[in-house]
């Protein structure tokens, strides 16, 4: 069996519905689907939670989800009786937020932004019953088990297995359509597993059943060289090995989750990125290479950057203690660390920026150390780079921090 992954810009809307139909009919062995939130549906219900958690009326917003979800089901003209579990998922996000919130944000966000993806599938899998690609909607809450680290669950792997080859026994169904990012805990609230992590659960999926190869179906060619939003020249791999698609995730390549890689490679599944639009074309695949590859200079551009320079307050060293200390704040907040570099006395790491304000973090931080702090940078990252690629990326840029080794490097820019 196969698992193909579908995001939230290849179900956004009835005509892209009806585009993953014709995929499906081009290729029909058994299969598990797994679907993010419709279009930009996830951000939208994260305004809901903000709205329900404060207190505050958030009728608007549901309505504005529920309608954009109601537009599509229509377009797509599904019968009544297709439409049940769609319509029970709607009643219960309304009982929920006729809840009074708890006091644990993270608890409250995973327990309302998984409606995201349990609405999306659950359309599409009645679209695909009422044009006779018969499917059976499963709740992955009940598969994928998880901890209970809301809003970055881990995977318990063993009772996953368990539960998922009694899910997915392919007997009567051969086609199973499920939610991507959310997860259950053994007492079955929800969870979710980091955003943008539905090629995450499609990995997860292909290992818990040793599928014969993942499929993430995406609006590019493949995996490309540089993002063609910030870059106008770029050019698709064919190839790459798990652990430079690592790399380059990991460095903030969009095009795939970072933690899709290992579960996969585990279990040398290989991973295909190939694009919706152009279902023939191959895109690029990901396994296991054992030649070295000829690869271009790979860029990759994270937005939204703080630099935080620590310095001790009576001129001496910042000591490994303290620095566990400001680690596990980061780790605290959901702050992810991407570059640390380290001078006689002082420490500077680049962050992505939190959602809430950044001067938080600086007046927490400032009970230690003396800070310096720029936001709104990028950080660059070129991956097999050369004397052209550098200038390229450093040309009208100021550079702040830079940090390079043999295959890759680094800069802070403003
Ligand atoms: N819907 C989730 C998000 O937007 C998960 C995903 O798209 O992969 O973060
Ligand atoms: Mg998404």
């Amino acid at each position: 069996m196969k698992v193909f992954k579908f995001g939230g810009a290849s179900v956004s809307t009835a005509e892209a519905i009806r585009n993953v139909a014709r995929i499906l009919d081009m290729y029909p062995d058994q299969k598990v689907i797994v679907i993010s939130a419709m279009g930009k549906t996830t951000n939208h219900l994260e305004n809901v939670v903000r709205k329900y958690f404060n207190k505050q009326d958030f009728s608007s917003y549901v309505k504005a989800v529920i309608d954009y979800h109601n537009e599509a089901i229509e377009k797509l003209e599904i019968n009544e009786h297709n439409l049940a579990t769609v319509h029970s998922i709607f009643d219960k996000l309304n009982d929920r937020l006729a809840k009074t919130p708890s006091l644990d944000f993270n608890y409250e966000y995973d327990q309302i932004v998984s409606f995201g993806e349990l609405i999306s599938t659950s359309i599409v899998s009645a679209y695909l019953n009422e044009i006779g690609i018969l499917n059976k909607w499963v709740d992955v809450r009940n598969c994928i088990r998880t901890d209970n680290t809301y809003r970055e669950a881990n995977v318990d792997w063993e009772l996953s297995t368990q539960h998922a080859k009694d899910v997915f026994v392919f007997g009567d169904a051969q086609l199973y359509v499920t939610q991507g990012f959310i997860g259950g805990t053994v007492t079955n609230q929800a969870t979710t597993l980091g955003r943008e992590g539905s090629d995450f659960s499609a990995a997860i999926i292909a290992n818990l059943l040793d599928a014969e190869s993942v499929t993430i179906w995406k609006n590019v060619p493949g995996v490309l060289n540089a993002d063609p939003n910030d870059f106008s020249d770029t050019e698709k791999l064919e190839e790459l090995s798990y652990k430079e698609a690592i790399e380059l995730s990991y460095s903030g390549a969009k095009v795939i989750h970072p933690k899709t890689m290992k579960p996969l490679r585990n279990k040398h599944i290989p991973l295909y990125v190939r694009p919706f639009e152009n279902p023939e074309e191959i895109g690029t695949v990901i396994r296991e290479v054992d030649s070295k590859l000829e690869l271009p200079p790979i860029y990759i551009l994270k937005k939204d950057q703080a630099l935080i320079t620590l310095e001790a307050n009576d001129f001496s060293f910042v000591s490994v203690n303290e620095l566990s200390d400001v680690f596990n704040y980061f780790k605290s907040k959901l702050i992810k660390v991407n570059l640390i570099q380290q001078s006689a006395i002082d420490l500077s790491l680049c962050i992505d920026e939190p959602e809430f304000d950044i001067k938080e973090v600086v007046d927490y931080l400032s009970k230690g150390f003396k800070v310096r702090y720029n936001s709104g940078l990028s950080l660059a990252t070129i991956r097999f780079y050369n004397y052209e690629s550098i200038g390229r990326i450093k040309e009208d840029r100021q550079v702040l921090m830079e940090q390079k080794s043999r295959r890759t490097i680094k800069m802070v820019l403003k």
